[in-house]
């Protein structure tokens, strides 16, 4: 097929998950592809045996030098924009594309009707909000899919066999600051507190990537009301005529916001006559789990839902069918009387503060990689509902000393082992603090790389432990 890409030389910065089916896409559309990669590690080594009989030149081991003729990179999201290759690009004049930039440019090209963006992205809760953005744009009977981080590959949903009416799309900072031509349908953002600031430079230069998904929203610019931060990107966004901010709070929600009134989940934005009537969509207990950070994303999809002019009925029946994922507020066995929950995906100090809202009195397990994070304002706001606090991990000294400072009566028990193995003792230690009523809460406001592979290895070995307890 010929395309735009026909002869052009494209340069792939970086293999791994989004770098081999671009370069085997940009490829099959006839770019001449060379991809550059920073390791030189065996699996570059093999995902290079993959691409290299394709006739793709791939250079491991120097991932920033910019190859000779380079008309356009497609770069790896995660790549920081200071790299020496942007540097190299950017005096050369290459156009420097991210993911998503390639899957929206490519949208349409395999001669079907581009399918509509609902995109969300956030500090937290993009995963679980675009899972039930999905859920219910399915419940309304249309072909979807949740694409981003989960599920099927952006990529793949723009160029594979499979068609859709409609994508709910998670994306992140690091790939909005690479999608500059992104015109979403819609778009949420669900709140922003300070991550990543290392790679974006500044808490504004983080601001600004997420600010970047309400450029050109052609429906709604969803924002929470509750996060002022949020709603001054839609103001500072420039979208298309007729384009409305639409708020959601956990709040009675006034004209052009969904919120809540008496246990249930209401639209205020999206019905005749806003400022007199309001439509119910679902009770607050249809949302799983229905803690209020979630209650709140729950809102965000709805919001979107109803901006892509889904019922209310299938806003219903689509939170009703979705379950979380693994390690997001799983509930994970009751041992005498006491509840333990896997909250392992909290990995930093604003999920773990949603998650100890969520409950009274709680046994807390905490610590991990604290990736720079400070914990005092975490451990103020929560102090009144911890019974104690198990620490473990590398960083368990910051958590510690937060303790210390702002809640002093909790009893603390310190962890000084790092070994896979500690997550059995955390959790003996944590039913001997608790008491019949209280959770036992993993939400470690930290990585786990010191520990465990990922959080969902330490999510399971929490649940792992939690058995061995009841056994
Ligand atoms: P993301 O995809 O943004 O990482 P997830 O849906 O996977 O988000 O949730 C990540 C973590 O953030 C979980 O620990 C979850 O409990 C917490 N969380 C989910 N939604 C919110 C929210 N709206 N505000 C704060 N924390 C949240």
């Amino acid at each position: 097929m010929p395309s735009e890409f026909s002869g052009k030389h494209v340069t792939v910065a970086g293999l791994g998950v989004s770098g081999v089916p671009a370069a085997k896409v940009l490829h099959g559309l006839g770019a001449r592809v060379t991809v550059v990669n920073d390791g030189d590690d065996e699996r570059a080594r093999t995902q290079a045996a993959e691409l290299e009989p394709l006739g793709v030149t791939v250079r491991l081991g120097d991932g920033d030098t910019l190859p000779e003729g380079t008309e356009l990179i497609v770069t790896a999201p995660g790549w920081k924009p200071t790299k020496p290759l942007f540097t190299a690009a950017g005096q050369a004049g290459v156009p420097v594309w991210g993911d998503v930039e390639l899957a929206w440019r490519l949208r349409g090209l395999n001669g079907r009707k581009p399918a509509p963006w609902l995109a969300v992205t956030g500090t937290n809760g993009k995963t679980t909000t675009v899972q039930m953005l999905a859920s219910i744009l399915k419940a309304a009977g249309l072909r979807t899919a949740a694409v981003g981080n989960i599920g099927v590959s952006l990529l793949d949903a723009v160029t594979g066999e499979q068609e859709y009416d409609v994508l709910a799309v998670e994306l992140s900072s690091y790939q909005l600051h690479w999608a500059p031509s992104l015109r979403a349908h819609s778009a949420a953002v669900l709140n922003l507190a300070p991550d990543h600031l290392d790679w974006h430079g500044s808490m504004e230069a983080y601001a600004a990537d997420k600010g970047r998904i309400y450029e050109g929203n052609h429906v709604a610019c969803v924002y929470n009301v509750a996060d002022k931060a949020t709603e001054d990107l839609v103001r500072a966004a420039d979208v298309e005529e007729g384009c409305r901010a639409i708020g959601f709070t956990l709040g009675t929600p006034g004209p052009s916001q969904l919120g809540v009134v008496e246990g249930l989940l209401v639209d205020r934005a999206f019905v005749e006559d806003r400022q007199k009537n309001a439509q119910e969509l679902a009770e607050v207990s249809d949302v799983n789990p229905p803690a209020p950070h979630n209650i709140a994303n729950a809102l965000a999809a709805a919001g979107l839902a109803r901006a892509f002019g889904v019922s209310a009925a299938a806003v219903r029946d689509g939170l009703r069918a979705f379950t979380p994922d693994a390690h997001r507020i799983a509930h994970v066995a009751d041992v005498d009387g006491v509840a333990y929950v896997d909250d392992s995906k909290a990995t930093n100090t604003h999920a773990t503060e949603a998650s100890l809202a969520a409950y009274e009195s709680i046994v807390w397990i905490a610590g991990g990689l604290a990736k720079g994070a400070t914990f005092d304002e975490l451990v103020a706001g929560a102090a009144k509902r911890l019974r104690g606090a198990v620490l473990i991990g590398a960083d368990r000294a910051l958590i510690r000393e937060a303790l210390a400072r702002h809640a002093p009566e909790v009893p603390v028990v310190d962890l000084d082992r790092t070994d896979t193995g500690a997550m059995l003792q955390a959790v003996q230690e944590a039913r001997r603090l608790a008491r019949p009523g209280d959770t036992v809460l993993l939400a470690p406001a930290c990585a786990s790389m010191d520990m465990f592979t990922n959080y969902n290895q330490r999510g399971d070995a929490f649940a792992q432990a939690v058995r061995e307890l009841g056994a």
